[in-house]
């Protein structure tokens, strides 16, 4: 599929929590122009209305009819706001939530509710309308695989679990959400990781035609370079 022929150019970068995907994805997609979709957004604004309808953590198989419902009724919307930081913006039923989303217990939320295939079913068309409206580069945990496959250009990034941990109190405390111990955060990181990787429906896997890049030993600048470059060739 090239960009001329059959819709817009895609680029899926998909990953487990902290491996830099979301800084990179934001600075490349300034970069080249592309638009940004950071679809774990859209589950953590789900997780949000969950929360908000009374459920927590601890619910089980008999609140998947009603989450689900929540799923498919919430209209979740990215709003580009230049006076604002982050100035992509995620409005779920008209509220902007997005300092809100980033609290610990609203990541665990979001693994927890993104592991029901109805919700996931929910999710999916706006995923796809949001990445084909324009060149687009979207995040997540099933880009490559499940979203779109036929995607032009697929990363996959890693990162040792310390480092990754590191990097996401960094990240929220930029944004000015809840903080945790370092500790606390591995092992937060840890939960979602098990979670995100063992579920039945869509598991975080890496895309057989991905190209993998562990983000570990390199700065932010190095990843973004790397990928920019791959996706200015596959571009051309
Ligand atoms: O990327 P982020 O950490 O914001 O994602 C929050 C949670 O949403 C992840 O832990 C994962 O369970 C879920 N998610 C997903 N599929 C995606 C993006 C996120 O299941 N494409």
């Amino acid at each position: 599929m090239n960009e001329k022929s059959s819709g817009s150019f895609i680029v899926a970068v998909d990953g487990p929590a902290g491996t830099g995907k979301s800084s990179a994805t934001k600075r490349i997609a300034d970069l080249l122009g592309l638009i940004h979709v950071d679809t774990g957004a859209l589950y953590r604004g789900v997780a949000y209305l969950c929360i908000e309808a009374g459920f927590d953590l601890n619910f089980d198989e008999s609140d998947h009819g009603a989450i689900t419902k929540i799923a498919q009724k919430a209209q979740l919307e990215f709003r580009r706001m230049k006076n604002r930081n982050p100035a992509n913006r995620l409005f779920v039923n008209g509220k902007d939530v997005t300092t809100q989303i980033r609290s610990p217990e609203l990541s665990l939320m979001a693994s927890k509710v993104s592991a029901i295939p109805e919700v996931r079913g929910a999710l999916k068309e706006l995923q796809r309308t949001l990445g084909a409206s324009a060149p687009s580069i979207l995040e997540g945990r099933d880009i490559g695989t499940v979203i779109f496959p036929q995607a032009n250009l697929k990363f996959f990034l890693t990162a040792s679990i310390d480092e990754r941990a590191k990097r996401r109190l960094s990240e929220i405390e930029a944004q000015g959400g809840d903080s945790l111990s370092f500790e606390e955060m591995r092992e937060q990181i840890r939960i979602r990781d098990e979670g995100d990787m063992n579920r039945a429906i869509a598991p975080l896997k890496k895309a057989e035609d991905a190209i993998e890049i562990d983000t570990t030993l390199f700065t932010l600048d190095q990843v973004v370079e790397k990928m920019a470059a791959l996706i200015q060739e596959k571009r051309r």
